[in-house]
């Protein structure tokens, strides 16, 4: 028997309408929030991942050559894409370019609950501006985003990778050894932190205040260990504009400064951002973020960039974890024919009710009505047509409401006004 490649999945019907009823909602939030909708390729040129991230990210690509010895990859995100398109089209359009896609990505990352092969992310990147407003509005919309679809349980992690670099700066860190710390930073290893900074031969009370700070985050401590850096202390009192913004005008207040949030990725830059959903334990990231450098890279001329882009699939598991409920989408109206002979009559009533706007469907199972209407009980159908010789001489159908039982002859006619008027 063949089934679906690791770490990819088969959506039914039932589960496709979750998805879809996320989309629609996310939809809907980000064309409040001014965005327009873009769609890029599912698979780009190599380069463009490796581009900022070098050769180790290969790794983690799904990565093929192509008949005309193209060197490809599915995406693994959508920022490189959509900054992509923007450079190669739309540098000369007025500013700011607000844009918001779902699609699907492929990293080759070790499956379990919450990760896989195969993901969808809805996202998002604003471009052309960076101003303390526009940043809170992209924090603001993160969150909205969450919490319009029905998720209660969300809290929103604000860091700052200027402020990290600083710190670094102070403690004298070499490159390589930031790289091997930044990995133990995001995962909160601070014991194997602490023996990291131990062997770059940090001294023992500078190593009990970086940790300390990356533990509470907490402003005064944060300012007095970078007070030498004007640029750090600068970008700090940006942060706190924002998250006065965030507060007090997008009246968010479920958010915490977290300086151990550095982002896996590494094009991101100053803000970085998460949104955790706590019920969902390992995998309880649904959402991360933050300001980026990549267009110039991409040979733009270089502008302000920062997005970010919510997983899909976590979404819906959170919404799960919570005990959810998805608005059904079920049938307005299912048709029963009598007999045989009473089908093509059937059918005419079921194209009437779909050219009114109506979803309907009709029994093809030639099954009876005892058997059609525990079918229709079992769809959550609340109106059935029953379709009869005896009626249908005065032109008229049985109307049925499975909810109460009742039963009503009404005109054909008048079948879709009938279904509007319960
Ligand atoms: P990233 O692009 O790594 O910042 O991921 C953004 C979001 O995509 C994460 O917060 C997750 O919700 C989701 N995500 C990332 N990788 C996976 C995966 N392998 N499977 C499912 N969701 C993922």
């Amino acid at each position: 028997m063949f089934q679906a490649p690791r770490g990819t999945r088969d959506f039914t019907p039932d589960e496709m309408e979750k998805r879809r009823y996320v989309e629609r909602n996310m939809t809907s939030t980000f064309l409040s929030f001014g965005y327009g909708e873009i769609q890029t390729p599912t698979f780009e040129n190599i380069e463009l991942f490796t581009a900022k991230s070098g050769e180790s990210i290969l790794n983690e690509l799904y990565n093929l050559t192509d008949k005309g010895g193209r060197e490809l990859a599915l995406r693994p995100e959508l920022t490189a894409p959509v900054i992509r398109c923007y450079v190669e089209r739309l540098q000369m359009e007025p500013k700011p370019l607000k844009f918001f896609y779902f699609g699907n990505c492929y990293r080759y990352d070790r499956p379990q609950k919450g990760r896989y092969r195969e993901f969808q992310q809805a996202g998002c990147e604003i471009i052309g501006v960076d101003t303390t407003e526009a940043i809170a509005e992209l924090l603001a919309l993160a969150f909205n985003l969450l919490k319009n679809v029905g998720l209660k349980n969300v809290r929103l992690n604000i860091g700052n990778l200027t402020i990290i670099n600083a710190i670094f700066k102070r403690l004298n860190l070499r490159k390589d050894d930031q790289k091997i710390l930044l990995p133990l930073i995001d995962k909160s290893q601070f014991d194997d932190l602490k023996v990291s900074l131990e062997d770059c031969g940090i001294s023992e009370k500078n190593i009990e205040q970086f940790i300390s700070i990356l533990q509470r985050s907490e402003a005064n401590e944060i300012r007095s260990f970078i007070a030498d850096d004007p640029d750090a202390i600068k970008e700090l009192s940006i942060m706190e504009t924002i998250i006065g913004l965030l507060k007090n005008a997008f009246q968010i207040t479920a958010y915490d400064i977290k300086l151990n949030i550095v982002r896996g990725l590494d094009y991101y830059k100053g803000l970085v951002f998460e949104i955790d959903a706590p019920l969902l334990g390992a995998e309880k990231q649904l959402c991360g973020g933050g300001s980026y450098e990549l267009v110039s890279l991409f040979g733009g001329t270089e502008v302000p960039t920062s997005g970010f882009a919510i997983g899909l699939d976590r979404t819906i598991l959170a919404l799960e974890a919570e005990g959810f409920k998805f608005p059904p989408s079920k049938l307005d109206a299912y048709i029963i024919p009598v007999n045989p002979d009473m089908i093509c009559k059937s059918i005419e009533i079921v194209q009437q009710l779909r050219n009114q706007g109506f979803s309907a469907d009709f029994d093809q199972m030639r099954r009876g009505i005892g058997k059609s209407l525990k079918y229709a009980d079992s769809k959550h159908i609340e109106k059935v047509i029953i379709v009869g010789p005896k009626e249908l001489e005065k032109n008229a159908v049985t109307l049925r409401d499975m909810k109460t039982g009742n039963q009503d002859i009404v005109s054909i006619a008048e079948i879709g006004s009938n279904l509007k008027k319960i």
